[in-house]
């Protein structure tokens, strides 16, 4: 069984998608993260994230510990994750490690932008989570806050909307809902409610 779930950035895609894999004993894999470690990995490298050799260097060098990056959450690192994602060679050489991922015994359940659409277009469910902007910047400053990162809440809803933006208009492989995806929108649901309603979505497809 594939479960491709996606959204926006802080829509709580990530909790829900780790307690599903959980939950039905599948493989789990945070799609972002990969992005995130290229991203880190170009700045290491002291190249431009924009930059399609310096940024297909650091995709092609990418290894399981820079994965466990300290820095992989940091809100710098999810704005470089953006800006490499936008270079198709990139996405093609995370595409089939993906795949690979996805279609070993015994599932698993991926979360990213382009999962329902692209990476697993056959998937057998595919969830679309979305948050106000608000909401999401609410629980992404709290995230920050609890881990020491200092932030004020208008510069983290700006850095959402203007990751959301590169993230929605870029040309290749676009934060767009498949169109079998199941809507949950998580506004207004805790943890546990979102988990429930996104059960019921697997349960009842
Ligand atoms: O989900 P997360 O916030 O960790 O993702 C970081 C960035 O990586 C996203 O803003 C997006 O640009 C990119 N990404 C992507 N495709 C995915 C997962 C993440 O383009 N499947």
């Amino acid at each position: 069984m594939i479960i491709a779930i996606d959204g926006p950035a802080a829509a709580g895609k990530g909790t829900l998608a780790r307690q599903i894999a959980d939950h039905f004993k599948l493989n789990y894999l945070d799609t972002g993260s990969l992005y995130r470690g290229v991203g880190l990995n170009v700045l290491k490298n002291g190249g431009d994230p924009a930059n399609e050799d310096d940024a297909l260097k650091a995709a092609k060098a990418l290894k399981h510990d820079d994965l466990t990056d300290c820095n992989l959450r940091t809100a710098e690192a999810g704005q470089l994750a953006s800006v490499v994602a936008q270079i198709p060679a990139v996405r093609a050489e995370i595409l089939e490690f993906q795949r690979r991922f996805a279609n070993k015994p015994p599932g698993a359940v991926l979360d990213g932008r382009d999962i329902g659409t692209v990476v697993c277009p056959d998937a057998d469910v595919k969830i679309f989570v979305t948050a106000s902007d608000e909401e999401r910047a609410r629980r992404r400053h709290a995230e920050l806050i609890a881990r020491k990162e200092p932030c004020d809440y208008e510069m983290v809803l700006e850095d959402l909307r203007n990751r959301d933006r590169r993230d929605t208009e870029r040309v290749i492989a676009p934060l767009i809902p498949a169109t079998d995806a199941h809507l949950l929108d998580t506004s207004k649901l805790d943890i546990e409610a979102a988990f429930q309603a996104a059960i019921d979505i697997i349960n009842g497809s």
